[in-house]
């Protein structure tokens, strides 16, 4: 029997398992590995933020895998051997057929001072519950939430994060006690989706009596500030940080990787230049046509590339042609707080420019949103 091995129990690595599985059934041995013995959802982080989810509500183990026949091997992923066909893990040699790398990106707090002393996470889900503990705590203050650095994944989950905040403290009736501050090192928010949607952004942030400071070079998080570039120093009581983003150290070493260790992968069929190794997800260094930047980071993405990769594996273990297409198009929905959120469409690949729209705030798109997570949560995993 054939087996393909998918790196990294993500959103990427469950869709193509549940995929090629359901297309193979017992004719592919399907395995998982991840470090990670459980799945969190991270589209509801900043609905844990603000205590609108509990951390069980959002988390599934990965062993429920097993309920599809896939196998899931709980273990570090420590070195990729191409030339022979096989992964080693801390406990395991795995032998492989066809080989999936969806490993997403990793966090590195340590590449801003004092971010690890002073500084949560807002990425991280430990993190983001003892941020829920903070504020829970908070009765009046400053929170600065900072972005450390581009690419950073979803670009809307942080000002999604201050729209949750702030709707959080006018339920608790201080939110006049609470300012809000946020600095991101964009030149305007969601810088690929053009002057609309950043302007659009921008004044709701300014309805909400949220600050804005863009193209904000962070450069060190002290006790009670925030120190940015040209000697900008923010006074803050709680700091909420996007950690740098760093892909996982056993991809960085392998020859697939671009010069800041994506994965370089053809973007339509998402294989790597290895004819049986294929990337998705957070990791691939798939760019926009037309501008020099890295496509938008999102698990909409992901959830796509791992269906087309899947399928065309299913195709070629069969013998034949593999037909699948990854389009660059998606949809995404930016909590905005009282029950309602923004619906934005993607088309990443569009030409002159990529194509992204953002809704005004609405009951359906929160509707939405909430039925989104239910399904991911009850159907995938
Ligand atoms: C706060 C927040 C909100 C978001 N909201 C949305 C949203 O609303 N919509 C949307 O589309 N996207 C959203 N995203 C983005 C989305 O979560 C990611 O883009 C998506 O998870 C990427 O999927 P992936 O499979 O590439 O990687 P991941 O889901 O990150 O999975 C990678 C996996 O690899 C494992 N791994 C890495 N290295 C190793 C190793 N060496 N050994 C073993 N295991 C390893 C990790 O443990 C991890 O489980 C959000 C992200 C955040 C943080």
């Amino acid at each position: 029997m054939q087996r393909t091995l998918i790196l990294g129990g993500g959103i990427g690595g469950i869709v193509a398992s549940t995929v090629l599985k359901k297309i193979m059934g017992q004719d592919m041995q399907v395995t998982v590995v991840d470090r990670k013995p459980d799945y969190h959802y991270p589209g509801a982080y900043p609905l844990l933020m603000v205590g609108e989810r509990s951390p069980e509500s959002i988390s599934r183990p990965l062993t429920r895998l097993s309920r599809k026949n896939i196998e899931f091997i709980c273990d570090e992923i420590i070195r990729l051997d191409f030339e022979n066909n096989r992964v080693f893990t801390a406990k395991h040699i795995l032998p492989y057929d066809y080989l999936v790398i969806a490993l997403g990106v990793e966090y590195r707090t340590e590449f801003v001072p004092g971010f690890d002393d002073y500084a949560l996470n807002a990425y991280e889900f430990e993190d983001v519950i003892k941020i829920n503990r903070r504020i829970q705590d908070l009765n009046s203050g400053r929170i600065v939430l900072f972005i450390s650095s581009l690419p950073f994944k979803c670009p809307p989950a942080p000002y999604e994060m201050m729209f949750m905040l702030d709707a959080f403290f006018r339920k608790r009736g201080i939110r006049n006690k609470v300012e809000l501050v946020m600095a991101t090192p964009e030149p305007s928010p969601e810088p690929l989706a053009g002057p609309k949607v950043g302007q659009s952004v921008r004044r709701m942030l300014a309805e909400r009596n949220i600050e804005l400071i863009t193209e904000a070079k962070v450069l060190a998080v002290e006790k009670d500030a925030l120190i940015l570039g040209h000697g900008m120093v923010i006074k803050g009581d709680i700091f909420i940080g996007v950690a740098p983003h760093w892909t996982p150290r056993v991809v960085r070493s392998t020859m697939l990787v671009d010069g800041n260790g994506f994965v370089k992968v053809n973007p339509s069929i998402l294989e790597t230049g290895l004819s049986n190794v294929y990337a998705i997800g957070d990791v691939t260094a798939i760019k926009l046509p037309v501008m020099e930047a890295y496509a938008p980071k999102a698990g909409i993405f992901a959830h796509y590339q791992g269906e087309v990769v899947a399928r065309n594996i299913a195709y070629l273990a069969k013998g034949l042609t593999p037909k699948f297409r990854y389009a660059g198009k998606g949809a995404c929905i930016m909590h905005t707080g009282f029950g309602r959120a923004r619906y934005s469409t993607v088309h990443y690949f569009a030409k002159p420019k990529p194509f992204i729209t953002l809704l005004r705030p609405s009951r359906i798109s929160y509707l939405a949103k909430i039925a989104f997570e239910k399904f991911w949560l009850n159907c995938w995993v």
